[in-house]
């Protein structure tokens, strides 16, 4: 994937194209089974909640924006009657798909999909069994999407983690949820601090700036030695930790969704929806959005949807630069290589010898309704 995605960013840059997606985010429903803390999308009225994009709207959206990697959220993706022919065809069209899912439904859902190399299942899973409950406001999502990570593993699928961080996460619990993550075996993480969504339900859940920067200082400082196998460009995760300043790129990953093309990003709809892509480049008013423009509602933002495709623009931006992010990778594959030698436990035992050791204040999880 690392491969097609050189090739498609540099056929853009030789082309001479100043804005282009990298990530086409595909919201085809916003109906889910939860009713997380910090999300925005399940307050919608029912009569949106019921709204669906057909397999062909979404790959029609795919192939006009023409971004090499598509993410499949929601809502639960797996609510949606048609998400394995939405899944299928977007393969088929040769876009790396991650597939978002809570999981509560995946083993049953399993054998309406083929592992294909082009197929990454993105569970959600936001740290340790009591924070991930808490996240969710349920209990017990955490096991079943450990089982079902396994489950999905066992089956030939590639699997990997995406974990949203709020306000009072400790780093410390994180960086063993790494490594249990590690030791699971799955094919890569993928990590944002979270958007404080004006229609989440809990609004004292998401960090500022410069909390946000401690919080990955605190917790990823040493990530490269540690063999931790984040699907983020290197230069991102030098952002979140304070140590690279970047300005936001929203158009780098679009989203649709049943309203449309979101204007400006995958968190603001301040400017409405466009028919297509290309009308979303066109009369976005991009000046009004990201940090730069004093627009508050991007004050605090540092999310990967606005920062990632910024991180991958700037290590394109030079040839020191583009050697600077070769170096950087082969020397963490080399660093990960020799992690990965002297980690020998297993998940269970690594999970069995840290709550043996502590012993974390109890905090209230609802209960499986
Ligand atoms: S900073 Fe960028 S990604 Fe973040 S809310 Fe503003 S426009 Fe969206």
């Amino acid at each position: 994937m690392k491969l097609s995605l050189f090739r498609y960013i540099l056929s853009r840059k030789l082309k001479g194209v100043k804005r282009y997606p990298l990530v086409l985010q595909l919201e085809p429903l916003f109906a889910c089974n939860l009713e997380c803390a910090g999300c925005g999308k399940i307050q919608y009225p029912t009569d949106i909640l019921r709204k669906r994009l057909t397999p062909e709207e979404c790959w029609t959206a795919a192939e006009e924006c023409g971004a090499p990697v598509v993410t499949v959220a929601g809502g639960e993706p797996l609510v949606h009657p048609e998400i394995d022919r939405i899944v299928q065809g977007l393969v088929e069209r040769k876009r790396y798909v991650y597939m978002c899912s809570n999981a509560i439904l995946l083993e049953k859902n399993l054998h309406r999909f083929k592992p294909d190399p082009h197929l990454i299942l993105s569970i959600h899973l936001d740290g340790r069994e009591p924070t991930h409950d808490r996240a969710v406001c349920r209990k017990g999502v955490y096991r079943t999407a450990v089982e079902s990570i396994k489950t999905a593993k066992a089956k030939g699928f590639q699997v990997m983690t995406n974990s949203t961080i709020f306000s009072g996460e400790d780093p410390a619990e994180f960086r063993q949820f790494f490594s249990e993550c590690a030791a699971m075996g799955i094919d890569g993480m993928m990590i944002s601090p979270g958007y404080a969504y004006e229609k989440a339900p809990q609004q004292d859940i998401f960090l500022k700036t410069e909390e946000t920067k401690k919080w990955f200082k605190d917790a990823l400082g040493d990530w490269r030695q540690q063999g931790w196998d984040f699907n983020h460009s290197p230069f991102y995760l030098d952002f979140l930790e304070g140590k690279r300043d970047y300005e936001c790129t929203p158009w780098g990953i679009p989203l649709r969704n049943v309203f449309g093309w979101q204007k400006p990003c995958y968190l603001l709809a301040d400017g409405g929806y466009a028919k297509s892509y290309a009308e979303l480049l066109a009369t976005t008013e991009w000046h009004r959005f990201g940090r730069a423009s004093g627009n508050p509602k991007c004050a605090q933002c540092m999310t990967h949807v606005g920062y990632e495709p910024s991180a991958v623009e700037d290590s394109f931006s030079s040839l020191p630069k583009f050697f600077e992010l070769l170096r950087d990778v082969a020397s963490t594959a080399r660093l990960a290589r020799t992690a990965h030698a002297r980690q020998t436990k297993s998940y269970e035992t690594l999970v069995a010898e840290y709550n043996s050791r502590e012993s974390p204040e109890a905090k209230p999880v609802p209960s499986a309704s």
